[in-house]
Formats: structure tokens, sequence, C-alpha cells
């Protein structure tokens, strides 16, 4: 059974049980509150039992200020006195952290011998009364309210590391309902967009943008990717970096992309309709499909930002001109797309020809980004996909998306349900610490590692592995401080796991 993570962990174990052991290896150092090593702080070293109550005056504030904060705790005491756990645990509930107890089941000859191998042993009937307290303990734990309530023995002990896993206090999110309801939704082969794709969001190419493209998308190749996406900004957007750090032009970036690649999907994530009219939309599209031999993909969205528009000397009419215009661009985007150059009379476009060449090849997938409900709808019934965010909200919305994609008499397992990740992505926990440190700002901690998921490769890939369970074909991925090739490559367990 997974720790959940964030936590607090409240070891119980008599001495040379292990507990110090389990919890260094699974935790950083800063997580792990230890008694013992407070002995060591303010007394004479960690066997001053002189120096308890001051130790563990501290172990009690440091409890306090780490949960009160969200961050995981570890507890590393004997875990025996009933009142400390339950301050400790009501503090847990306080902070709306979730709570487990964790029980070294060692046997007691363990216990023993390697308390009779250690330089300082405890009494041996100091021991046996601990072990006793913990027998009694562990029939208590049940009864106490802990969301969790783990029992180790030494074979038992869960190869696994902590994982952001859901706690019961903290339900999978209402999509998982809601698409358990579409048997074998979107789970059909062979489209080319489906797994994890790159978005970048960021160019620090410190000079020499092109070399920087390729060997980004030489790693993303690499790494197993399934394409890039480039936002669609004239200004770098503040939720990503400064007005002054470089975004390219996206039409013209994906051109030097197909040149240098050779099975990445390439598109943007999304093209405002108000930057350009769709049909030169059209047009850039569908020449990148033909340089790529079908590699190519469009996101579209309204449009959000008015200041880019305003310096670009753009329009920027109302919220629902802009949704009118989104359906106009979808619909003329597709006029184009289709075979010959008859004239096109719809429902909101008419065209008195439609002599568009190069055509694209193959499929050329309209992904509509935004979650609005008209958004959706239009995504439904006119693009080909939506993009949504990855957290609870927009995985509910996959599940509306995918549903209003039926009721427009549409089959939902050939559209693409793509949603939009900001992982941050660390080698192992210490080094996730140091980049949610480096990165969040004036975000809370945990605040800032929850949104962005904080953790290692393979806990991200287990998180993704769980949407396809959701419904979702696609994750865009826009790690938290990619800078380099490296940090794509470390994307390949994300890779493996979705797609
Ligand atoms: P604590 O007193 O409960 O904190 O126990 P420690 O974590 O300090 O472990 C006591 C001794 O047992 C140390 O010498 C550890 O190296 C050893 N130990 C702890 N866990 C394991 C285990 O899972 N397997 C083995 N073989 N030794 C362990
Ligand atoms: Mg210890």
């Amino acid at each position: 059974m997974p720790v959940p993570d964030p936590a607090l962990v409240v070891l119980v174990g008599a001495s040379g049980s292990g507990k110090s052991t389990w919890a260094s290896s699974r935790y950083r150092a800063a997580e792990v509150v230890s008694s013992d090593a407070l002995r060591e702080v303010v007394g004479s070293g960690e066997h001053d039992l002189d120096a308890s109550a001051d130790a563990f005056a501290l172990l009690e504030s440091v409890v306090s200020a780490r949960v009160g904060r969200r961050l995981t705790t570890v507890v590393d005491t004997l875990g025996t006195d009933p009142a400390r756990r339950r301050r400790w645990l009501t503090a847990a509930r306080d902070a709306g952290l979730p709570a487990v107890a964790v029980v070294l089941d060692t046997p007691a000859r363990v216990c023993r011998s390697r308390n009779a191998a250690r330089d300082r042993p405890v009494p041996a009937r100091v021991l046996t009364s601990q072990l006793a307290a913990v027998a009694t303990t562990t029939d208590l734990l049940d009864a106490e309210g802990w969301d969790a309530v783990l029992v180790l023995t030494p074979d038992d002990v869960p190869a696994a590391g902590p994982r952001n896993t859901p706690s019961s206090r903290h339900p999978a999110p209402a999509a998982a309902d809601a698409t358990a309801q579409l048997p074998g939704v979107l789970r059909e082969e062979g489209a080319g967009l489906r797994g994890v794709v790159l978005q970048l969001s960021r160019f620090p190419a410190e000079g020499d943008l092109l070399t920087w493209l390729r060997d980004m998308a030489g790693a993303a190749e690499e790494a197993g990717l399934a394409g890039i996406a480039l936002m669609d900004h004239l200004i770098q957007i503040p939720q990503v970096g400064r007005a002054w750090d470089p975004i390219p032009e996206p039409w013209v970036t994906l051109g030097a992309l197909a040149a240098s690649t050779t099975r990445l999907q390439l598109g943007t994530l999304v093209t405002p309709v108000t930057f350009r009219a769709p049909g030169i939309t059209a047009k850039a599209a569908a020449t990148l499909s033909a340089l790529t031999g079908g590699r190519a993909f469009v996101g579209v969205g309204a449009g959000w930002w008015e200041r880019e528009h305003t310096a670009y000397g753009l329009g920027f009419p109302s919220a629902r001109a802009r949704l009118d215009a989104l359906e106009h661009g979808i619909e003329t985007m597709k006029a184009l797309w289709s075979p010959g150059t008859k004239p096109y009379a719809g429902r909101r476009v008419s065209l008195p020809e439609t002599t568009s060449y190069p055509r694209p090849v193959g499929d050329l997938p309209v992904i509509v980004g935004g979650g609005g409900d008209r958004t959706l709808r239009i995504a439904a019934r006119l693009g080909d996909g939506c993009n949504v965010p990855s957290d609870d909200a927009g995985l509910a919305k996959v599940a509306r998306y995918l549903a209003l994609v039926a009721q427009a008499g549409r089959d939902p397992s050939t559209v693409h349900a793509t949603v939009l990740d900001l992982p941050l992505v660390g080698r192992d926990r210490d080094d996730v610490w140091s980049r949610v440190e480096r990165h969040r700002g004036r975000a809370p901690a945990a605040t800032f590692a929850a949104r962005h998921h904080a953790g290692t490769a393979s806990e991200h890939a287990d998180r993704l592995a769980a949407l396809a369970g959701l419904g979702v074909t696609t994750v865009f991925v826009a790690p938290v401080g990619l800078d380099g090739p490296d940090d794509v490559l470390a994307l390949a367990p994300l890779a493996g796991a979705f797609g």
C-alpha cells in the first residue's frame, strides 16, 4: 500500500525495529523529525535521556510548524505515547494533511540482536517494555482515526517510495466515474497525437535558437515523446516568464522543427483565432503537414490576453465575438482542407472556392483549447479534440467533452481528449524539493508542489498512466523550469507510461 504524499507519517516501533532506516530511505533528512536526533541537538548525544524533555518540546514545535505548512513530516519516535499521537493527528486534520501510522513490526529477537550490536544498547528490560508498548499501540491505532495504518514486517517493506496518491480523504476526481461509463472509448490505435507531447513555452536558447531547438527535438525523439507543441503568443506570458523573454513565432519555428525531426507530431497549443485570418492558419498548418508527411496538428483557441493584441495592433473583441470567430475559423480551415476546389456554403462560412494547395497529408487534427462550456461544445461539434488542464476540474471537463461528442452524434473513439500538465520533475526526492524551492516564487512550497505534482519521473509516470483510464488520449507536458535537452530526456519514463 503506498503512503500518501504529502502526509504526516508517525512511526511506531521499538529500538532497533528499523524506524530511522525506513524513514531515511524514503524521505529527505529535513522531512524526518527524530527525538534521538533532537536529543543530540539539545543534549550531549542521541542517548542523553536527561535531554528528553527539551528534545520533545522541540519535536512538537517542528511537527506543528511543518504540518501547518502541509509539508511531509515523518515523526521518528517510539510512537507509543497516545497523547502525543492524538496531538499530531489533530494537527494534521486541522491542516487537511493525510495522517498515516507506520508500525515497524519487527520480531522481538531481531530488535534484540540489532540492539545488542549497537554502541550504546538500551537495557534489555527497557527494550522488553518498548516491545510490549508497541504491541499495545498496534491494537489501538485502528480506532484512532488514521487515514491509513501500515504494519511493516522486515520482509514486507514496500519497495516503492511515497507516491502522490490520493488518500481516502482526497478522493479521486469525479471524472473517474463519469468516463467509466464510456467503455472502450478512446482506446483505438493509430492516432499520431496519442501519447505525451512536449509543450515548449520558454526558449532559453542563449543566442543560438536553431541549435537549441534541434537539440530539444532530438532529445524529445530519444525520450519517446509523441510530439512537440509550441505556445502561440506575441509576448511571453506572465505565467511562464518575463515580457522580454524570447517567444518565437510558432509556425516559422515549427518549420525549422520539421526539418530536424522524423517522428514527432508538430503543432501549436494554441493558436488564438484573433491573431491571423483562419485561412492563413489553414495554409500554414497544411504546409506543415505537407513538410512533415502528415505530422501536423493545430491547436486553436479564442485568445485571452488583451495586452498582446493591443501591443500588436490587433482587435480584441468580446468573449462572445471571439468564440463566434473560433467557430467560424474552424469551419473555414476544414473547408479549405477538404478535397477539391468546389465552393463551400456552410452554416457560418461561405467561400466561392476552396483552392488550397498543398493539402494536408492524412489527418490534420484541430485541437480546441479552453474549458468554458461553449468552448467544449465547439470542440465537440466542430473540432477533432479538446485541451483542458490536467487538474481535477480539467479531468471532469474531459468527461463532459466526451459526453458532448457522443451527443453531437460523433464517435468518441475518434477524437483527441487532451490535457495540459505542468509537472515538476526531479531526479530524486532531494532534487525535486530543491526545484520546488527554486521555482515556487512566493507560493507556499506545499501549494506549489501540489499544483505541479512535484515528484520523480517514475512518480509522474504512475500519475499519467492513470489519466489514460479517464479517457485522456494525449498529455501535453510543459515541465516547470525546462531548460535543455537533459530535462527532456528525463521525461522518458512519462512517455513510456502513457501512450
Ligand atoms: P530504529 O531504532 O527503529 O530507528 O532502528 P534503525 O533504523 O536505527 O535500525 C537498527 C539497525 O537495524 C540498523 O543497524 C539498521 O542498519 C538495521 N536495519 C534497519 N532496517 C533494516 C532492514 O530492513 N534490514 C536489515 N537487514 N537491517 C535493517
Ligand atoms: Mg532510530
